[in-house]
């Protein structure tokens, strides 16, 4: 327990279980003293995601699709009831249909399920910056999640790739926008995790074991260091840090040549 983030309001998004990495993140910044809404996607998660904010005092729990801005204006709504003013958010939103995580990126791709992806995973994080930033008279942080198919063509990971290079660009025009209001803007590129959203990726499985066995760490990307980097970025250990992409993967996206390829 800390007090890293004592007095400090904030928004999650994106709790839908225990594996979610919104809570894994929520966890560590209730131990260090957050008041925290969480908002889900629907009715159907409302089973999973009570039990866990109720077991850390959160007490704003807030059905929202980032596809819908009635539902987004009612949230928002309900969150400026409740606090009056953030301090940070954390915004742990993707979706793309899991026919398109796989295979071939140019054949499978259609502009419906583009422009889903895009909506979901990008937008609504520019959508969500404009509302928090309005609760943030005495700046904030915004943070986001992202991965490096946004920087490299990985495997299946396709149309949320180029999605994730939108959102990471976005999150440097927001930051440039929202910098003179002290409100710092970043993405964490987490390496592979095993949670709902893995799961939707066709060979998932398969992006976990080569994170581990390329990482430079040789080891699987922990929990505990997304959440202490999201930490980081909201509390004010991270003031002067804005529009960047940190890297949380173990050391696997600056690695050249995997071990052996110096051989033949
Ligand atoms: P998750 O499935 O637990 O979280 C994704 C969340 O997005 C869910 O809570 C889901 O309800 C929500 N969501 C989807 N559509 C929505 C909509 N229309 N409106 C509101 N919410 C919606 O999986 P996760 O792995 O914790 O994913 C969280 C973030 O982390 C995502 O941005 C993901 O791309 C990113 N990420 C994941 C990994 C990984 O390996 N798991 C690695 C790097 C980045």
């Amino acid at each position: 327990k800390g007090e890293l983030m004592k007095g400090k309001k904030g928004l999650v998004m994106g709790v839908a279980n225990s594996n979610s990495i919104a809570w894994g993140i929520a966890s560590q910044l209730a131990a260090q003293g957050a008041e925290m809404a969480f908002t889900y996607l629907g009715e159907g998660l409302e089973r999973r995601v009570r039990p866990l904010a109720e077991s850390i005092g959160v007490k704003h729990l807030i059905p929202a699709d980032v596809t819908d801005d009635a539902s987004m204006d009612a949230a928002f709504d309900q969150i400026e009831q409740a606090f009056g003013q953030l301090d940070f958010v954390v915004h742990s939103v993707a979706f793309a249909n899991k026919d398109e995580l796989k295979g071939s990126f140019v054949d499978n791709t259609s502009r419906d399920s583009f422009l889903l992806a895009m909506n979901i995973s990008c937008f609504s994080f520019v959508d969500v910056a404009r509302r928090a930033a309005r609760l943030m008279p005495n700046g904030g942080s915004l943070v986001t999640m992202t991965y490096l198919g946004s920087e490299r063509a990985i495997p299946n990971y396709n149309t949320m790739g180029v999605a994730k290079a939108a959102l990471e660009a976005a999150t440097r025009y927001i930051a440039r926008d929202l910098g003179p209001k002290g409100i710092r803007v970043n993405a964490i590129s987490a390496g592979a995790m095993r949670t709902l959203s893995l799961a939707g990726i066709s060979g998932g499985r398969g992006m976990l074991a080569q994170g581990r066995a390329f990482s430079a760490m040789k080891e699987d990307t922990s929990m505990e260091g997304v959440a202490g980097c999201a930490l980081w970025l909201c509390s004010d250990l991270g003031l002067s840090t804005t529009g960047e992409v940190v890297h949380v993967d173990a050391g696997f996206h600056m690695m050249g040549l995997p071990d052996g390829g110096d051989e033949g």
